[in-house]
């Protein structure tokens, strides 16, 4: 549930000095870094637009809909003896995901705990959210039970055609820009993104409002040009708020993150591997030398880790399993039996 989603600003502590202490350090350094980002870039236009959907709390979510009740209490989902996850109202409380249940309950000894062993109901409701999503693109990857991917490139494509596109104004971007205020527009790229990015925001937008309205649940979105960005960009507005990200503000949502082990894609056993190495912020992933990761993790796990600290990530959306049938067309396919055979009649 709802992993890497600590990429927020939380912690601009010493590392963040450290960080920028290390800016001043070496101009050849950030010459280096200039060259390898440019002969990235030159290979990687914008060209792609995707949404990374995340559900709030999602099994909280689940169970507040099933009994409304739970909505303005501090609620906990149990399993094991882990609190996975939890409304917000018991956020406010001090209660976090994955605490154990006896130190949540010494927070918070109104916490109203539910177990969340059986996963049927999760599981119906997740593929609902899929399939509302389905009925944009084909193109959803789910990733786990809360969050979905979907490559938007080409309805934003028709999109553009068919209708007056706008030129760029910050307020023509629905929900949060990345950065917000900073300008962020005022700069353009010439490969057309921006206005992609632009337009991306309100289809996820309508796609959100479609899962609220029909499902009832609360969502964030994070919308970028690859799968990487948006799910890190994802979580710098919550709940149920969505933030865009253009690429000029790249390096800056990659310095907030603390360590690389922050970057999705990189799991323990990794993080492990770059600490031995004395890698840890992303700036020493960026800075090391290629030959040494590849020594290390092979050739072409190597240029993925490089690129991932640099936000590029090359990666296709990968529709999951086999198609899921649409709510709504499921909900059609009774409603004309219904019409067709009254004695079906519930
Ligand atoms: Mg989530
Ligand atoms: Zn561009």
């Amino acid at each position: 549930m709802e992993r890497f989603s600590n990429c927020t600003k939380d912690d601009e502590d010493e590392e963040d000095n450290n960080w920028e202490e290390r800016i001043m350090e070496s101009s050849q350094m950030n010459d280096k870094i200039i060259n390898v980002k440019a002969q990235i870039s030159s290979r990687r236009p914008h060209e792609r637009v995707i949404v990374h959907i995340d559900i709030d709390c999602f099994y909280a979510q689940v169970e507040m809909i099933k009994n409304p009740e739970l909505k303005t209490k501090p609620l906990g989902i149990k399993q094991k003896n882990l609190v996975v996850t939890c409304n917000y109202v018991a956020r406010e409380l001090g209660v976090q995901k994955l605490m154990f249940v006896k130190d949540a309950i010494q927070i918070c000894p109104q916490l109203v705990l539910v177990s969340g062993e059986d996963l049927t109901a999760y599981r119906e409701v997740s593929y609902r959210v899929t399939g509302i999503l389905q009925e944009f693109s084909p193109l959803v990857e789910r990733l786990g039970f809360d969050e979905n991917f979907i490559d938007i490139t080409s309805l934003v494509h028709d999109h553009q055609t068919s209708q007056f596109t706008s030129n760029g104004a910050e307020s023509l971007v629905s929900g949060h820009i990345y950065l917000e205020g900073s300008g962020v527009l005022s700069k353009s790229c010439s490969c057309g993104c921006y206005s992609r990015l632009q337009e991306a925001s309100h289809i996820a937008q309508e796609m959100r409002d479609r899962i609220y309205s029909e499902l009832g649940l609360t969502t964030c979105a994070g919308i970028a040009h690859n799968k990487l960005l948006a799910k890190l960009v994802c979580g710098s507005h919550k709940p149920n708020q969505q933030t865009t990200l253009f690429p000029k503000q790249i390096e800056d949502l990659l310095k907030s993150l603390n360590t690389v082990r922050d970057i999705p894609g990189i799991g323990s056993a990794t993080y492990k591997n770059l600490t031995s190495m004395n890698i840890n912020l992303i700036r020493d992933l960026q800075l090391c030398d290629l030959s040494s990761l590849e020594e290390k993790f092979g050739s072409q796990q190597a240029k993925r880790l490089k690129h991932l600290s640099f936000g590029v990530d090359t990666t296709p959306v990968v529709p999951s399993g086999k198609p899921q049938v649409s709510y709504f067309i499921f909900k059609a396919i009774i409603h004309i039996l219904l019409l067709d055979d009254p004695q079906l009649s519930l």
